[in-house]
């Protein structure tokens, strides 16, 4: 059963979705041609302690992976989709697609954030992958209110996706989020309108499309990380919201 927050609860929530959408807002801008995915980590890592928090995926081992995740931030290049380790020695590249992915803890409650910049110069697909992804999340947490279901959330994210020619990663999904970084319900993103969990008030879920410009099949790597398996390109924008009387509210915003 999905855990339901208190409303002093989601208030903590919000506070450290604030503090990680301030931290995530400075790694985007820090993106460019030259600079080390390693050194955005180890950013990440000073960032997350002087906020007062503690960093969440740093040797968090998710069941299923080989090893506990090794650095603070996930640095996803081009067909990576997620869970890309920070490479000291890979210098971030014109044309890269670059997706961080950030999760912190605060007061004891997990904040989850996930965002993909294109490296200039990019062509006109990539930015419409980025750009579709970005308004699939939108969608879905338009559609995530009391009452509708996982499958409604699912169906908005996807239908916006198909509509542009890309592919849902079917095989990676969204979670619930409180207390643990995953609990219940798996939010996927795809679904039947009408089908699935019904949201209530107090839930707070981890939406976050994953989208291939290809097939959108993926392969688990050695490093645990997840590429397509066709190699093509993919993007990935995540909030943590609350469901709320007056429909979800974004935790992870400044
Ligand atoms: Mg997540």
């Amino acid at each position: 059963m999905p855990r339901i927050k208190s409303k002093e609860e989601i208030e903590v929530m919000a506070v450290a979705g604030a503090k990680l959408a301030r931290i995530v807002e400075r790694l985007r801008k820090e993106v460019s041609a030259g600079v080390r995915a390693g050194d955005l980590d180890s950013l990440a890592f000073k960032l997350i302690y002087e906020s007062g928090s503690e960093p969440a995926f740093l040797n968090y081992h998710p069941l299923g992976s080989k090893r506990p995740f090794p650095a603070t931030l996930c640095v996803s290049l081009n067909d990576v989709v997620v869970h890309g380790v920070p490479s000291r020695s890979r210098v971030i590249r014109p044309g890269d697609l670059v997706k961080l992915d950030l999760g912190l803890v605060y007061k004891g409650f997990y904040s989850d954030m996930a965002l993909t910049v294109g490296v200039p110069p990019i062509s006109f697909e990539i930015a419409e992958l980025i750009g579709t992804t970005r308004e699939a999340l939108e969608k879905g947490i338009t559609a995530a209110k009391p009452g509708a279901t996982l499958g409604d959330v699912g169906a908005a994210i996807s239908e916006k996706v198909r509509r542009k020619g890309f592919s849902v990663v079917e095989a990676l999904c969204g979670h619930g989020i409180g207390r643990a970084l995953h609990e219940e319900p798996s939010v996927l993103n795809f679904g039947i309108p009408g089908k699935g969990d019904t949201l209530r008030e107090g839930m707070v879920l981890a939406i976050e499309p994953m989208v291939a410009a290809g097939s959108g099949a993926v392969i688990l790597y050695e490093d645990d990380s997840y590429r397509t398996k066709d190699g093509s390109l993919s993007a990935h924008f995540e909030h943590t919201v609350a469901i709320t009387a007056r429909g979800a509210r974004i935790l992870t915003q400044a």
